[in-house]
């Protein structure tokens, strides 16, 4: 298991999670880029070295799509930026929230391409860094401010016009409604691009589009059946624990979060 950083995000800075992972016995981890700007990238690498932690991604690249020109270039720079900082840190892959529509535009499918040049940009940087990126479908929900690819397919089929260097980050929470998904895991599977594993749960009702995620176990995903189709598609990487929950999880304390998540791993996942 690896503990992504978001899941305790209003209660510790990186360092209390790096702690937190060492007492908890949590193998991996998954900075986001605010905690690790907060603490500082090289004194970052070095906790997480002598914590002997596996960094199972950097969230988060991406955001692709502006309004104009300079916005776009900004946003490479940006990702390169995250590149450097992925591969100071050791991560398996920095994750890829790809950006949805920009300011005053309703041309989706432009959003989409910007996508496909932008992360095309990034690869020169990201190949010479040894970084791969992982693209994360997200669910359709956020298509318009978070990201436009929105399945599994999208993304598979982004991989394959981009080449080398890139791959997907498959999350339940996103991906687990969607009919071709089994297609979709064993085709990223066979082509050696499943880079990440995010697993949270679907609670019903949600009742907030982003800050609303569940504990493994107390929503609606099949977990185990999905995480055997990621395992029989070769996928032999850490399962990384993802809550963004504004209104249950982040008002508790942060050990009890660690402690919940640890046995819901083991018995749910
Ligand atoms: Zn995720």
């Amino acid at each position: 298991m690896s503990l992504n950083t978001a899941t305790v995000s209003r209660q510790w800075s990186l360092e209390e999670c790096i702690a937190g992972c060492e007492r908890h016995g949590i193998g991996g981890i998954a900075p986001w880029r605010d905690k690790l700007a907060d603490c500082g990238t090289a004194k970052a690498a070095r906790l997480i070295k002598d914590a002997g932690l596996t960094v199972s991604g950097l969230c988060r690249g991406g955001m692709y799509p502006a309004a104009d020109a300079a916005g776009r270039a900004a946003a490479i720079d940006d990702n390169r930026q995250a590149v450097d900082d992925a591969a100071e840190i050791g991560a398996a892959c920095l994750i890829l929230v790809v950006g949805g529509l920009p300011q005053g535009s309703k041309d989706i499918a432009d959003a989409r391409a910007q996508v496909r040049d932008g992360i095309a940009a990034t690869l020169e940087h990201s190949r010479k860094a040894g970084m791969p990126l992982a693209i994360e479908p997200l669910h359709p929900m956020y298509a318009a401010d978070r990201a436009c690819v929105n399945t599994l397919k999208q993304a598979n089929d982004l991989c394959e016009a981009l080449g080398a260097g890139v791959g997907v980050a498959v999350d339940i929470y996103h991906l687990w409604w969607d009919p071709a998904l089994e297609g979709e895991i064993a085709r990223a599977g066979a082509a050696g691009r499943i880079l990440a594993f995010h697993v949270c749960d679907w609670l019903v009702p949600t009742t907030d589009l982003l800050l609303d995620r569940g504990m493994m176990g107390d929503g609606v995903i099949d977990i185990p059946r999905i995480r055997g189709w990621v395992e029989a598609a070769g996928f032999d990487g850490l399962c990384e624990v993802e809550i963004f929950s504004a209104n249950n999880w982040w008002t508790r304390d942060a050990d009890e979060v660690l402690r919940t998540c640890v046995e819901r791993h083991r018995t749910v996942v």
